[in-house]
């Protein structure tokens, strides 16, 4: 949804590839890079193994952009390549930041790259540099490198292994060496990963819509704590120590972030958000002439709506699709510079008419209430708010961009008080039981943090300046 585009940031989307041939495996990571680009479109990069070597190309701007003009065409035939999308949580966005990250170490050459965000980044990196670690970025996923390069042997999967233990927090990775394409999950499997295959290829990526663009068939999800390794002799599977009871999936996965035609975790995106929609209309009813959803992503919830209660789909809002998702630019003034631009309302179906208006979620309120204006400026009689999650009332310090609860609308405030300062004549959302309830299909249990305040990891866990709880 837009509120939510214009307020948190997914920040990574990853992508690996290893063939049995040696072919242009670049273009195979670009295709998917593509299907996971609403999972950040600050930078991307792909880095390709061929012949004992690593060769990779990097670039700021949207996948299309960075490997247009001939830029794909720079990176050679391999059998083992990885790509990266990156939206910047921890790392300023610059083009030094952007991913994967290539090096040399015990392990010969290698290349990483990470979706989520580690919450003892600091101290690691302090552990490194003590230990004479040079660093180039002020990403947390060099730390990650640096770690497992740190306490390798000289066999990668115990340099994993190792490293995981000091790792805390979310990460999805995929890594290469120049034989072999490793997939990791952190032990709470917070961020979405899976395998598929081609008659020639294994293919791991954050989500199944990825494995779709390449033709790949899904093969099965990495588990929380597994290490998945894929060679010349096929695929071997490893797992961390003490890898919790349950696994805990960040739920937003489901509610925003996640493309809707993707499975993550054995569960339909899509089946999770019309159920949203669905229950909305059951347990928050409100009689109106019409049901809409901010596009793009509240429109599957704001059908399950319709269909539950009768009240027909109808288009309220046109979104101008060549207006990149406002939080490409990190920058405020720009963000709400795009915003004006990338909506309007539709005039005709909405004037004299009282308008339900479905959304994935609410952070800080400035994208709704601008929402909520244009509609009665268009003539609507009446605006109701009806929300896919419960009230964002904690931070997210694990790949989410909610640094603060300054930040949050619902931190200090109920529905109604979130009512009166958006100009809505109701709001509701759903109950955090009612959320995860529209997720009962899937393997996993859920990370509620950001409405609950409890994290997979205890707080007293985050470096203070994760923290910022002003
Ligand atoms: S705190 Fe919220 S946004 Fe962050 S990982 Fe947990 S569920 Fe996801």
């Amino acid at each position: 949804m837009d509120e939510i585009q214009n307020e948190i940031h997914e920040e990574c989307g990853v992508f690996g590839v290893y063939s049995q041939e040696t072919r242009n495996v670049a273009r195979t990571c670009y295709y998917g890079l593509y299907a996971l680009q609403h999972r950040g479109q600050e930078s991307a990069g792909i880095a390709v193994s061929y012949a004992d070597k690593i060769s990779y190309y990097k670039g700021m701007g949207l996948v299309p952009d960075v490997f247009g003009g001939g830029n794909l065409e720079t990176l050679p035939e391999g059998d083992i390549a990885i790509g990266h999308v990156r939206y910047s949580t921890t790392g300023a966005s610059q083009l030094l930041n952007a991913q994967p990250v290539v090096f040399t170490g015990k392990c010969g050459k290698m290349a990483v790259a990470h979706n989520g965000n580690l919450i003892n980044t600091k101290a690691l990196r302090d552990e490194m540099i003590e230990k004479n670690a040079v660093f180039q970025t002020s990403i947390d996923s060099e730390v990650i490198a640096v770690v497992i390069n740190s306490l390798s042997d000289g066999d990668v999967v115990n340099g994993i292994k190792k490293a995981c233990a000091k790792l805390k927090g979310s990460y999805a990775l995929v890594i290469m060496t120049t034989d072999k394409l490793i997939a990791v999950r952190d032990p709470f499997g917070i961020r979405p990963l899976c395998i598929g295959t081609t008659d020639t290829d294994f293919i791991v990526a954050s989500e199944t819509c990825a494995l779709d663009s390449v033709g790949a068939n899904f093969l099965r999800d990495v588990k929380a704590g597994e290490i998945v390794v894929v060679d010349s002799e096929g695929i071997h599977s490893h797992f961390m120590d003490n890898i919790p009871p349950e696994s805990r999936m960040c739920i937003f996965e489901y509610v925003y972030f996640a493309r809707h035609d993707s499975v993550l975790d054995g569960y339909s995106v899509y089946e999770a958000r019309k159920e949203a929609g669905k229950l909305l209309a059951r347990y928050c009813p409100v009689e109106a002439d019409l049901v809409s959803g901010v596009p793009d992503s509240a429109n599957v919830a704001a059908r399950g709506y319709a269909e539950e209660s009768g009240i027909p789909f109808v288009e309220a809002l046109a979104k101008n699709r060549y207006v990149g998702r406002t939080f490409i630019q990190p920058d405020q003034r720009q963000r709400e510079n795009s915003l004006n631009v990338k909506m309007n309302a539709l005039r005709a179906n909405i004037r004299g008419k009282r308008v339900i208006i479905i959304d994935d979620s609410i952070v800080r309120g400035t994208t709704m209430k601008k929402i909520i204006k244009m509609l009665r400026d268009a003539g609507a009689t009446e605006v109701h708010i009806r929300i896919c999650s419960p009230i964002i009332k904690h931070p997210c310090h694990l790949g989410i961009d909610i640094q603060t609860y300054s930040q949050l609308i619902g931190a200090y405030k109920d529905e109604e008080q979130i009512c009166e300062s958006l100009g809505a004549d109701s709001v509701r959302y759903l109950t955090i039981e009612q959320l995860v309830s529209t997720c009962e299909g899937a393997h996993t249990n859920f990370c509620l943090g950001c409405f609950n305040g409890k994290y997979p990891y205890p707080l007293e866990e985050y470096e203070a300046d994760k923290l910022k709880l002003e």
